[in-house]
């Protein structure tokens, strides 16, 4: 028999792990298997090269177990305990572990007390109204799975942008290693693009020699594409994409009587191929910030030499919205964010309703504030702490303190925590936003991904009262939200909003999470003009002062 390569055993190791969260017992060894198939899926080198040298443990999450694991599915196809596991539950059952919110042993119980086998079973069942029914399964459970079953049949093989990085970035350095005579490693794909969920795991390495030029995948999981110096263009250009955006291009090139292809761009006999920018220019078009490539109208921008100047890391100068707790408080936080370059930092700690997230009495209030007072004293002109909140919307839209405590706050970031169900959720909103308090919108869809849709909300009608009561709209950059969606932000900056890119940071790594922010409002095409905390600390501190004034005005 064969020897399997390393997706096969990705996959074989994924199924081990689900059908050991099935199982039951402890929860890790399921959880350490699933991140072992992940990195397996990205490696840089040939599985049967790793095994032979003995090397698996270079790849992150492998130990010795499975390590060992690894080697029998890969050199038998299987592995007995696999086999034990596989005679207890029908293959089709392990389908359900993709509806987010469906734990384990929830599964376990639709097959056993219900029969379902597979997800079209389990939709048959929910809309049948038989899981309401049945025993220790429920009326909430079945709400959740109709809500989530479009997520497990389209999201699945998807990573969040931040699992992504990891896997790439360890994917590159192990090919640098693995052939040290390659020159540029670049990443390619979506991941590129900037896309919030990452399907492709692209490479593109430069190699010296012209006849190893190819465009199949040189590994067994991800895709690397080699190509020489004389073609390097045309091969980032193509395995960036997107089709779409390929595709208007290459009908330019027919215009122009040219000929774009994998090899590049054919113009009479000479090829244009070894620089991206060079093909652009060729094309008469100026150099397309991948983020934009996805055939949605940035060709035609680009003819018209109207592109957006998109926003870069360097141009943020401020962070706002970070939460603190006992490990991580305001003092820790706010060195962090100095170190890191900004000028100031904005502590938003959940407000008093939050009791779950720990939200903060009036007296905690209090004290947070004279410790940013007696900080801020130390840290002189050159950084602040600005002191926020992130307050609870209520059900019915009100905000979650009075007001003589909301002036107290240099701005405020108003979010919804609960109720999501809420049949006037626009409504709610829209309250929250005509008060004067408000400065920015946290999170206003509520989406998670992968885990949760957004709630339903007439988006357009919210971004229209945030333009008219200026108020900020977040784009929260915690790679599990990327919420408001970038497909939006034109529309947000046509009715005239400014956003703000919040890390919404429970730790200090947290806090670089702002970059996933970045690409999301390059993807949108946001200028850095437009953005709140790209102003340097003077300017928002005015800007927080007039907001301020503003209220005095309205009370
Ligand atoms: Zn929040
Ligand atoms: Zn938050």
């Amino acid at each position: 028999m064969p020897s399997l390569d390393a997706r096969g055993v990705a996959s074989l190791l994924r199924e081990y792990a689900q059908r050991t969260a099935l199982r039951g017992g402890n929860p890790y060894r399921a959880k350490a298997y699933a991140k072992a198939a992940d990195s397996l899926a990205a490696l840089a080198v040939p599985l049967h090269v790793l095994i032979a040298e003995d090397r698996l443990k270079e790849i992150p999450g492998v130990g010795e177990a499975i390590a060992d694991i690894i080697t029998k599915l890969h050199k038998t196809g299987s592995h007995p305990s696999l086999e034990k596991l596989r005679k207890e539950i029908p293959e089709g059952v392990l389908e359900m572990l993709a509806v987010p919110g469906l734990r384990p042993e929830k599964v376990l119980r639709l097959y056993k007390d219900l029969g379902i086998t597979s997800l079209a079973e389990l939709e048959a069942a929910a809309k049948d109204d038989r899981i309401k029914k049945a025993k220790g399964l429920g009326a909430a459970l079945q709400a959740k799975i109709l809500q989530n079953l479009a997520i497990a049949k389209s999201g699945e093989g998807r990573l969040h942008l931040h699992r992504a990085a990891v896997m790439l970035t360890h994917a590159k350095d192990s090919l640098r290693k693995a052939r040290p005579e390659l020159k540029r490693v670049t990443i390619a794909g979506d991941f590129r693009r900037g896309c919030e969920l990452v399907g492709e795991l692209t490479i593109v390495a430069e190699t010296a020699k012209a006849d190893e030029s190819s465009k199949a995948s040189a590994a067994d999981g991800l895709q690397i594409r080699l190509s020489d110096r004389k073609h390097f263009g045309a091969a980032l250009l193509f395995a960036t994409g997107s089709a779409a955006h390929i595709e208007q291009l290459q009908a330019i090139a027919g215009e122009k009587g040219m000929r774009l292809e994998m090899d590049g761009l054919h113009k009479g006999r000479t090829l244009i191929a070894n620089d991206e920018i060079a093909i652009y220019r060729a094309l008469g078009l100026p150099f397309i910030d991948p983020e934009l490539r996805e055939g949605l109208g940035e060709v035609e921008l680009a003819l018209k030499g109207k592109l957006p100047k998109l926003v870069t890391d360097e141009d943020l100068r401020g962070i706002l919205h970070c939460h603190t707790d006992a490990s991580d408080g305001t003092e820790t936080l706010a060195k962090a964010t100095r170190q890191r370059g900004f000028e100031y930092f904005g502590v938003a700690d959940h407000s008093k309703s939050a009791h779950y997230a720990g939200g903060l009495s009036e007296e905690e209030i209090a004290q947070q504030h004279r410790d940013a007072d007696r900080l801020n004293k130390r840290f002189g002109k050159d950084f602040r702490i600005l002191k926020g909140i992130e307050s609870d919307i209520l059900a019915d839209g009100s905000l979650d303190y009075a007001e003589d405590v909301l002036q107290r706050f240099d701005f405020v970031v108003a979010s919804i925590h609960g109720r999501f169900k809420l049949e006037a959720q626009t409504q709610r909103l829209l309250r929250a936003i005509s008060d004067p308090h408000t400065t920015i919108i946290g999170h206003m869809t509520g989406r998670q991904l992968q885990r949760r849709p957004g709630y339903e909300i007439d988006i357009e009608k919210v971004l229209r009262a945030c333009a008219k009561h200026d108020v900020v709209v977040e784009i929260n950059a915690h790679p599990w939200r990327l919420d408001l969606d970038w497909r939006w932000h034109q529309a947000a900056l046509d009715f005239g909003c400014m956003v703000s890119i919040n890390p919404d940071a429970h730790s200090i790594t947290e806090l670089d999470h702002m970059h996933w922010g970045v690409e999301m409002a390059r993807k949108g095409g946001v200028p850095a003009d437009r953005i709140l905390n790209a102003m340097a600390l003077p300017e928002i501190t005015r800007y927080f002062r007039q907001k301020r004034r503003s209220v005095a005005r309205a009370a």
